[in-house]
């Protein structure tokens, strides 16, 4: 893979990234937490993305990724494992799991044309979960129904055609999709006006039609075609439910002076190369053992214990297997925690659409990282939330102003209800997409962040599990 320092991020990045990015000083007095390295860090977001490549390269060119149940699941695992071991953690292991059959598209093509005019949709993308097409492929009338409420709906008939709906991260959400299913389309196109000609990874719409999203270039290039005359899309999606895969749970342990527990997840899968989600949050979780394995075990109060999660991006019924199953097992597991840090997207580019003046300029790069969603053990555990607050400022890493209800949309989901948890994250413009390279995750960010979480278990490792523990929330 290239290196990092010259970005390969098309739409206007012209600094060097890995020199240019803003780095927080070390605060006086904290000069062990100097330990966590941000560069270092960022090379195991690279190697998470080499595996990505590795299995997109043996012939998965279209959905790839950190998939679970895949090969990429596998080898991943085992590269997870082995850092773990060279940490000198104990207990490593490898735990597998049974999932249900996943979906998996083998093959899909589409296109659309007018007259003697045809463009290839190349960067459509079937949502997950998605119904395939019959075999012999669907031939349908194109209509376009902007943002896809029910005013851009009025007038128009889309029983059985390919329906063109536009949506972009920001703005409202008009259940487009749903609606466009509901009112009997055929095949629903789901355009994301980011700029750029983006693959999107999108959740299940939960649509009888076959559903994709589609990048910008070609979405805007698709309406412009149906603007002009009468249009007809081609579709083939050829979908599987492969039955009897496996994925697992990768297990480390740094026994401390205690039986008393923190424990720190990660989830492992992801789209693409899946650098902010989640290659990032594991290289935060490995930098946070490589931190504290160097401290003498009799200064590490509690024991820790660190899981490399399989994931959630297979969404839908059988998913999130491995979290199900620590949950049902959290009278043994949790009995004893004082923390649980969820590390999931904690570094993200700081990036801008179409800037004032600067429109045709897409989306632009700056040199630092976004602030993020942020949840520290909610209202009830004043002492974790001040905890949070105080580290994630020494260190540099901005957050909103004001926590979530509840963690944000990830891993600590599963969990926060019964074990005091901390969990920071961000989604941002190419969160699921083919550009969610290394490039977009900042080592700053890593660095701060993992300093932080850090910070936050020395911290309550202070403080006796009463102050964390509480019955379980409704
Ligand atoms: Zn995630």
């Amino acid at each position: 893979m290239a290196a990092i320092s010259t970005s390969d991020i098309k739409n206007g990045i012209t600094i060097k990234l890995d020199d240019g990015l803003l780095q927080w000083p070390l605060p006086r007095g904290e000069e062990r937490y100097g330990a966590i390295d941000g560069k270092h860090l960022h090379t195991y977001v690279v190697e998470q993305a080499a595996i990505s490549r590795r299995y997109r390269d043996q012939g998965h060119p279209k959905f790839w990724g950190r998939i679970i149940g895949s090969s990429a699941d596998a080898e991943d695992a085992d590269w997870l494992a082995t850092r773990f071991k060279a940490i000198g953690l104990t207990d490593v292991r490898i735990q597998p799991l049974d999932l249900v059959p996943q979906w998996m598209p083998q093959s899909w093509d589409v296109s659309i044309s007018s007259g003697d005019k045809t463009i290839r949709l190349d960067s459509a993308q079937p949502d997950y979960g998605s119904n395939g097409t019959p075999s012999a492929g669907l031939d349908l009338d194109a209509v376009y129904a902007g943002l896809g409420s029910e005013a851009d709906f009025a007038g128009r008939d889309v029983r059985g055609k390919a329906v063109f709906v536009f949506s972009m991260t920001g703005l409202k959400l008009e259940g487009a999709v749903k609606r466009a299913d509901a009112k009997g389309a055929a095949a629903i196109f789901e355009v994301d006006m980011l700029p750029g000609n983006m693959r999107y990874q999108a959740y299940p719409a939960g649509t009888q039609a076959p559903a994709f999203t589609v990048g910008s270039d070609d979405g805007y290039a698709a309406r412009d075609l149906i603007a002009a005359g009468a249009s007809r899309v081609k579709i083939q999606l050829d979908v599987a439910r492969v039955p009897n895969l496996k994925t697992s749970l990768v297990w480390g342990t740094l026994p401390g002076a205690t039986d008393e527990t923190v424990y720190v997840i990660a989830h492992r899968d992801g789209w693409f190369d899946a650098a902010g989600d989640n290659a990032g949050g594991v290289a935060s979780m490995i930098g946070l053992a490589e931190y504290f394995a160097k401290i003498p075990r009799a200064q590490r109060r509690r024991t820790l214990v660190f899981i490399g999660l399989d994931g959630h991006h297979n969404t839908g019924e059988g998913s999130g297997a491995g979290r199900r199953w620590l949950a049902d097992h959290r009278d043994t597991l949790f009995a004893k925690t004082a923390l649980m840090i969820n590390c999931e997207h904690p570094s993200t580019l700081q990036t801008y659409v179409r800037p004032h003046y600067q429109e045709d300029r897409g989306i632009v790069a700056s040199n630092t990282f976004l602030a993020q969603q942020w949840y520290a053990g909610g209202p009830s555990r004043p002492d974790l939330r001040d905890i949070t607050v105080r580290a994630f400022r020494e260190f540099g890493a901005p957050l909103y102003v004001d926590p979530n209800d509840r963690p944000p949309a990830g891993d600590l989901g599963q969990f926060w209800r019964f074990v005091p948890g901390v969990a920071s994250s961000e989604f941002y413009h190419y969160f699921h997409t083919d550009r969610e390279t290394p490039e977009t995750v900042p080592w700053t960010g890593l660095e701060s962040v993992t300093r932080a979480y850090a910070k936050i278990i020395d911290e309550v490792n202070k403080l006796p599990l009463t102050t964390f523990q509480r019955p379980p929330e409704p």
